[in-house]
């Protein structure tokens, strides 16, 4: 059967479209009696030869879909990994030998690990800044191959002004890459604000369930397109059938789950400001918040992620932690259940994180529920 008349290809963003429609429309087959819906898994390693299709490590038609879907919201070319610490790699084995990279000095901790570890090996440089402060990214700026940014960052919720940073980089010839896991692209298109790469682990809100690991680049840069599916392929970082199912399924309900957990995100920030256990909160959706007004003008909302550092210090906070029923704790975040973890019972967290920091990771539950739990598990912070 032909594509029916008027219908996109699969991956078109249609103009006009916004991007939570494009979330539900984008990657599904193209429209034809028969056809499925939804793409299907495809579990197969290898191909009848004599089409497009290959080897498995260079793509299959549920990747492709998944690629399609991201490259729709983002704004360009995707490229999935395995993990987001696979797409990080990749990322990091496109630059050339002697790369300097500039980043942050505090990021998610395996990007920190990793760039540490490749620095140590010499096969490339870092200036690690603080990418809130505007004249510390500049200043480290010339010279510099690379400018690696996350906004917000994990888990100080630190915000960089990516439009500014990228002005500065472009002046000073170096590229630009956004971790964009927290803000997510219904949040913050870092490629529209000039970023060269969008980074996602797709493990946190994009699939949003807690049950797949996956990651994804996104540029407009077809060379470094071209580079990253290299990577993908001789790095051995392809990601599975089913988990691009799952990720994409995920895809189709992020809008309402971003919105959903974002409102209980502020209105919990907003109560536990004033809870007597919780000496402070970092939120970028709270005008206390040093990085308040960038975040509102970059951002179409600031997101599901806060912290909070409770009284008692590290073993208040574990209590804390031990005494909720509905709050997970456990590590990662951005799944439809709310999750919270006191970062630094990881010894490889920075040691600018507070012993007492609790970072949250606010789901889709009711948020009178989630309050009231966290509230008396707060009662067991002074000890
Ligand atoms: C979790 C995370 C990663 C790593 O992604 P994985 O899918 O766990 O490999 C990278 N960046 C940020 C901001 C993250 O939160």
């Amino acid at each position: 059967m032909p594509a029916q008349e008027n219908v996109p290809p699969r991956g078109a963003r249609v103009p006009g479209w916004s991007l939570a429609t494009s979330a539900v429309a984008a990657g599904r087959p193209v429209a034809a009696a028969d056809v499925p819906l939804n793409t299907p898994v495809v579990f197969a390693s290898t191909y009848y030869a004599g089409g497009s299709l290959g080897y498995a490590r260079e793509g299959t038609p549920t990747v492709a879909a998944l690629e399609d879907a991201l490259g729709v919201l983002e704004g360009g070319t995707a490229v999935a990994y395995a993990s987001g610490m696979a797409a990080i790699n990749a990322v990091l084995d496109t630059l050339p030998t002697g790369a300097v990279v500039v980043a942050p000095n505090h990021s998610y901790t395996g990007t920190a690990l990793r760039l540490a570890e490749l620095v140590a090996a010499g096969r490339v440089q870092s200036r690690l800044i603080a990418i809130e402060d505007a004249d510390a990214v500049a200043r480290a700026l010339p010279g510099a191959t690379l400018l690696w940014l996350e906004t917000p960052t994990n888990p100080l919720l630190e915000i960089a002004d990516i439009a500014g940073a990228v002005a500065a980089a472009r002046a000073a010839g170096v590229k630009v890459l956004v971790d964009n896991t927290f803000a997510t692209p219904m949040r913050q298109r870092p490629l529209d604000l000039g970023a060269d790469l969008a980074l996602h682990s797709v493990t946190k809100l994009l699939a949003g369930h807690s049950d797949v690991l996956l990651g994804a680049v996104v540029t407009a840069d077809a060379d470094w397109a071209a580079a990253l599916q290299s990577r993908r392929v001789l790095l051995g970082a392809a990601p599975g059938a089913m988990e691009c199912y799952l990720a994409l399924r995920g895809i189709r309900t992020l809008a309402v789950r971003v919105d959903r957990a974002e409102a209980n995100a502020q209105e919990l920030a907003r109560r536990l400001q004033r809870h007597p256990s919780v000496t402070r909160v970092r939120y970028p959706g709270l005008t206390e918040h040093p990085g308040y007004e960038i975040a509102a003008a970059q951002t179409s909302g600031p997101g599901t992620v806060l912290a909070i550092e409770t009284v008692g210090g590290a073993p208040g906070a574990e209590r804390v932690c031990a005494h909720t029923r509905l709050w997970v704790h456990a590590t990662s975040l951005g799944g439809v259940e709310s999750l919270l973890e006191r970062r630094r019972r990881w010894p490889a967290e920075s040691l600018d994180v507070p012993e007492s920091l609790i970072r949250l990771s606010v789901g889709i539950e009711d948020v009178e529920d989630l309050y009231a739990d966290l509230a008396a598990a707060l009662e067991f912070a002074p000890g």
